[in-house]
């Protein structure tokens, strides 16, 4: 058996003028667990079309377990597209909404309660099977949409925004769901959303996508710790920026002068491969990493810069601060509400920024 499960060859798709899908590879593992993350219009759901075999790539190949499906129609391909809308027939009970697809292809009676028994085991919905959807909550059908396609033993589930139409508590419990069913039966998930945090939660790897084009493959934390573009950084959580050029290189570290803050704070960072004095750098920090004090303060860190404290937004768990660097540069800053004796910062403090060289990300793009 092939290592890979599906692969995509430099597949373009075009709608009208659009390029929708452009000269996107890609190798997704047997039983991997693979978001393909993007804002809306990226892309996503044409290509997940394609893979499913609604529509053809106008240019590249897709191989399903190591052989091309050109050509193939979507009822002889090993997968099972489960669609953000469930689309569940409301007349059938979850028994018979499972069990719908095997008695159009005939299978004998004995077969069909047998797969549907285990498709509800897989999806932990045994004892409901006599309810129809509207006595079902919204992660139920959801699991329900799941059995559905998993009771045709596909080799790949793809899943359209799955979890779009529940709520933000069933939805961060549904990520946890999903993810739990596919170790549980081990078949490749592909799951596509514009939702990060979903894609971080569920998956092994996640490939981000913008404008038809991949941008980044990786692990969550590669993508999230290790960005490669600014557009990355920025769609995957939430990101602080500084620009400006290498000033001076020393071994693996060099010093970056940024255009929005005084000449008197250069900033120390890890050098980009291949940059030298004079290249343009892009200093990428996470509201998380930077470090808050009242006072100067001699330590372990590489960089500190003063800033004004311009709001401070306590959201229960953790505390956002937007701090001014100068005019033209503004930060947020996440400290978790750690309790009792931790100082809190007002708007109009003085404060220092700490942080250490390599918890930047630097591109010099
Ligand atoms: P996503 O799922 O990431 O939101 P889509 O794959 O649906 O993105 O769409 C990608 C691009 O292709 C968008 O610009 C969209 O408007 C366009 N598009 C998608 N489907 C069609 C279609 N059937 N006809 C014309 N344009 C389309
Ligand atoms: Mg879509």
């Amino acid at each position: 058996m092939a290592e890979s499960s599906v692969e995509l060859r430099d597949v373009s798709k075009r709608h009208g003028d659009t390029r929708a899908v452009d000269r996107v590879s890609l190798v997704i593992r047997r039983g991997e667990f693979f978001a393909i993350l993007g804002p809306s219009g990226s892309g996503k759901t044409t290509l997940l079309r394609m893979l499913a075999g609604f529509e053809s790539p106008d240019a590249g190949d897709i191989l399903i377990d190591g052989r091309s499906v050109r050509g193939v129609p979507p009822n002889q391909r090993p997968v099972n597209l489960v669609f953000q809308t469930y689309a569940l027939f409301p007349h059938l009970t979850v028994a018979g909404n499972i069990a719908f697809g095997l008695e159009m292809r005939r299978l004998p009676r004995a077969d069909i309660a047998a797969r549907v028994e285990e498709a509800l085991d897989m999806v932990r919905l045994q004892g409901k099977q006599d309810r129809l959807p509207a006595q079902l909550s919204g992660g139920e059908q959801q699991r329900v949409a799941v059995a559905r396609a998993l009771v045709n033993r596909p080799a790949v589930l793809l899943l359209d925004e799955p979890l779009g139409a529940l709520d933000q508590q069933l939805r961060t419990d549904m990520q946890v769901e999903l993810k739990t069913i596919q170790e549980r039966v081990g078949l490749t998930f592909i799951c596509v959303t514009h939702h990060q945090e979903e894609a971080l939660t569920m998956s092994d790897r996640v490939a981000v996508m913008r404008q038809g084009r991949l941008l980044q493959v990786g692990s969550p934390r590669d993508i999230y710790e290790a960005p490669q573009s600014a557009f990355v950084a920025n769609f995957i959580g939430r990101s602080n920026s500084l620009t400006g050029r290498i000033e001076m290189v020393s071994g693996l570290r060099c010093t970056v002068r940024a255009a929005d803050l005084p000449a008197a704070d250069p900033v120390v960072a890890a050098c980009p491969a291949g940059a030298g004095i004079g290249s343009p750098a892009t200093l990428m920090l996470r509201p998380e990493r930077l470090h808050l004090s009242a006072d100067v303060q001699v330590d372990g860190y590489d960089n500190m810069l003063p800033a004004r404290v311009s709001k401070a937004i306590y959201n229960g768990s953790e505390t956002q601060y937007l701090l001014a660097l100068s005019d033209r540069l503004s930060w947020q800053v996440l400290i978790p509400n750690a309790g009792n004796g931790q100082k809190r910062f007002q708007p109009g403090e003085s404060v220092f920024l700490r942080w250490r060289a390599d918890e930047a990300v630097v591109l010099s793009e």
